[in-house]
């Protein structure tokens, strides 16, 4: 199955390959991320909606679990890290489902809330700045997109 895999050695190495990732997006996708706290996943979903052309400033929505912004595209950052357990169902089919970019840290806390077709973004410590990003596409339009991410 195809991978990618990317070293970044600092916050704005990640920013620039989570918004080339950005530019690729045309709505409707569903990215799925996970790593520890302080992993850089919010800084990763930075990166993105700058690819997406969001003009306001991106930050955790640890405690309103589910945030939107207008840009190119509408941009859905959810993280659910304060669900875990509560098996709550917040409407998230309608992200899913929406025209926007959706994007979840702490993914597998809603698994049984989660499409099946989307892009699994592992994000591994390497030190204080060295980051393993791992992208594994589920379904067709996510391996195209990751093609075209490492042309
Ligand atoms: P998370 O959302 O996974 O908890 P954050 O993105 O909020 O993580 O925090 C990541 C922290 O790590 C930030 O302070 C960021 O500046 C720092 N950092 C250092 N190196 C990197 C890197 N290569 N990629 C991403 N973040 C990094
Ligand atoms: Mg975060």
């Amino acid at each position: 199955m195809l991978q990618v895999e990317l070293m970044t050695h600092s916050a704005e190495e990640t920013m620039a390959k989570s918004e080339a990732l950005g530019k690729l997006m045309e709505g409707g996708e569903v990215l799925l991320l996970e790593g520890d706290l302080g992993a850089g996943k919010t800084t990763f979903t930075k990166g993105l909606a700058k690819g997406l052309e969001v003009k306001r400033n991106v930050n955790s929505p640890t405690f309103t679990i589910i945030k939107e912004y207008q840009g190119r595209l509408p941009l859905y950052h959810m993280d659910v890290y304060r669900l875990a357990d509560s098996e709550e169902d917040l409407g998230f089919d309608d992200y899913f489902e929406g025209e926007g970019v959706t994007v979840v840290e702490w993914a597998h806390l809603i698994e049984e809330f989660l499409p099946s077709e989307r892009l699994e973004i592992y994000i591994y410590h390497h030190g204080d700045n060295e980051r393993k990003i791992v992208l594994t596409p589920k379904g067709e339009r996510y391996e195209a997109i990751c093609k075209e991410l490492m042309e």
